[in-house]
C-alpha cells in the first residue's frame, strides 16, 4: 500500500466549531484523520503535527519548515498532504514550489472552509481528495487540492471567502479533477522518475514588498518601499504601466536604486492573461535595467515568493535574474 505523511499546519480545517470565541486551530493531525476512515483504504497515513497557525500568521521561516520537514522524509513516503489555512494557501504551495523543485513525488495542499468536525463541511472531501492525490503513482510536484479541483502549486488564487470552490487557477488550466475515488488528470505528463530526488532549497529572504498602483500613486511611497526592500514588486494597471505626471519620474526614482542593486519586478492587478510593458508608451517608460523584471503570466503569489527564494540563493542581479525566469512548477509558459 502507498505511503502519505500528513503535516498539519492549522487553519480552519483543524479548527473546532464548538468552542466560544473566534475560529482557530486546535486538532491534532490524527484527530482529523478520525473524521476520514475511508483514507485507510486508500494509504497508510503517518502523521506530522508541525505547526498549529491561522494561515494568516504564515512566515517564510514556516515555509522552510515545512520544505524541511518534507526533505527529511522523503524517501519513506510515496506523497505529503499539508493541511493548511485557505487564506495564505497559494503563497505556501508557491513557496514550496521553488524550496522542493522538480519533486517526483506529490506535495498536496489542502485545508477548507469550514471546520472538519461540522456535519456540513468541505474539510472531510478536501482531505480524502488530497490523500487520494497523494498516494497516486501520476501525480508529482507541489499542487492544491480543494472543492474536487487540482490546481498547480504556482498558479493557485483563493477568490472566494466563503463557498466552496474557493480557488481557481490563473493562467493555466487545472491539472486534474477528483470524482469520487477516481482522479482524472487533464494534462498528458511526461513520466517522471519516481526514484530521482527534487532540488531542495534552505534559504529565503522575506523582505519583498508589494506596491499596488492606485490614481494617484505617490512618488514618495515608492522611494521608501525601494529603500525599505530588498526587492519590490509593482502591480500596475492592465498590461503595465508607470504614470507620468510625477516631477520626478517614477522610472527615474527606480533606476537609482535598481542601480544600487534592489530588484523590481513588475507585474499587473489583472488576475488573468498577465502583463505585457511593451504595449504601451507608459509601459515602455519604464527602465529597461537589469534588475527590472517582468512577471508576465506568473500570479502574484508566485512572483512574491520566487523572489525571496532568488534573493535566498543569491544577491547578484544578473544570477537574480537568471534564476527568476528560469520557470519552475508551471510557473509561467512564457516563451
Ligand atoms: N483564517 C483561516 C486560515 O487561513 C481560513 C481558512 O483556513 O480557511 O488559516
Amino acid at each position: 500500500m502507498r505511503r502519505v505523511l500528513l503535516i498539519g499546519t492549522g487553519g480552519t480545517i483543524a479548527s473546532r466549531s464548538h468552542l466560544g470565541g473566534g475560529l482557530e486551530p486546535q486538532m491534532s493531525c490524527e484527530e482529523m484523520l478520525a473524521f476520514v476512515p475511508c483514507v485507510h483504504d486508500v494509504a497508510v497515513v503517518d502523521t506530522c503535527d508541525l505547526l498549529s497557525i491561522d494561515s494568516t500568521n504564515m512566515q517564510p521561516a514556516h515555509w522552510l519548515a515545512i520544505a524541511r520537514r518534507i526533505e527529511d522524509s522523503y524517501d519513506d513516503y510515496d506523497g505529503f498532504v499539508v493541511c493548511h489555512g485557505t487564506d495564505t494557501m497559494s503563497f505556501t504551495s508557491s513557496a514550496l514550489s521553488y524550496l522542493v523543485q522538480d519533486s517526483p513525488k506529490p506535495i498536496v495542499l489542502t485545508g477548507a472552509q469550514r471546520p472538519i468536525d461540522l456535519d456540513v463541511t468541505d474539510a472531510r472531501t478536501n482531505l480524502t481528495d488530497a490523500i487520494r492525490l497523494a498516494a497516486h503513482e501520476r501525480a508529482h510536484d507541489v499542487s492544491i487540492v480543494m472543492g474536487g479541483n487540482v490546481i498547480c502549486g504556482t498558479r493557485a488564487r483563493k477568490v472566494r471567502t466563503h463557498s466552496y470552490n474557493a480557488f481557481i487557477s490563473i493562467n493555466h488550466p487545472y491539472l486534474a479533477t477528483i470524482q469520487g475515488e477516481r482522479v482524472v488528470f487533464y494534462l498528458d505528463d511526461h513520466p517522471v522518475d519516481k526514484s530521482a530526488r527534487p532540488r531542495f532549497s534552505h534559504e529565503m529572504n522575506g523582505n519583498v514588498g508589494l506596491l499596488k498602483l492606485t490614481p494617484p500613486v505617490s512618488a514618495e511611497i515608492l522611494d521608501v518601499m525601494c529603500k525599505t526592500y530588498d526587492a519590490l514588486v509593482i502591480e500596475s494597471f492592465g498590461v503595465g504601466g508607470l504614470p507620468s505626471y510625477h516631477n520626478e519620474p517614477l522610472g527615474d526614482i527606480l533606476r537609482r536604486h535598481m542601480r544600487s542593486g534592489t530588484l523590481v519586478a513588475m507585474t499587473t492587478q489583472v488576475p488573468l492573461e498577465g502583463s505585457d510593458f511593451s504595449v504601451y508608451e507608459v509601459g515602455r517608460s519604464v527602465p529597461r535595467e537589469d534588475a527590472l523584471l517582468e512577471a508576465r503570466d506568473m500570479t502574484l503569489e508566485a512572483c512574491l515568493t520566487k523572489l525571496m527564494w532568488v534573493l535566498g540563493q543569491t544577491r547578484k542581479v544578473p544570477q537574480a535574474r537568471e534564476l527568476f525566469y528560469e520557470p519552475h512548477n508551471r510557473d509561467t509558459l512564457w516563451t
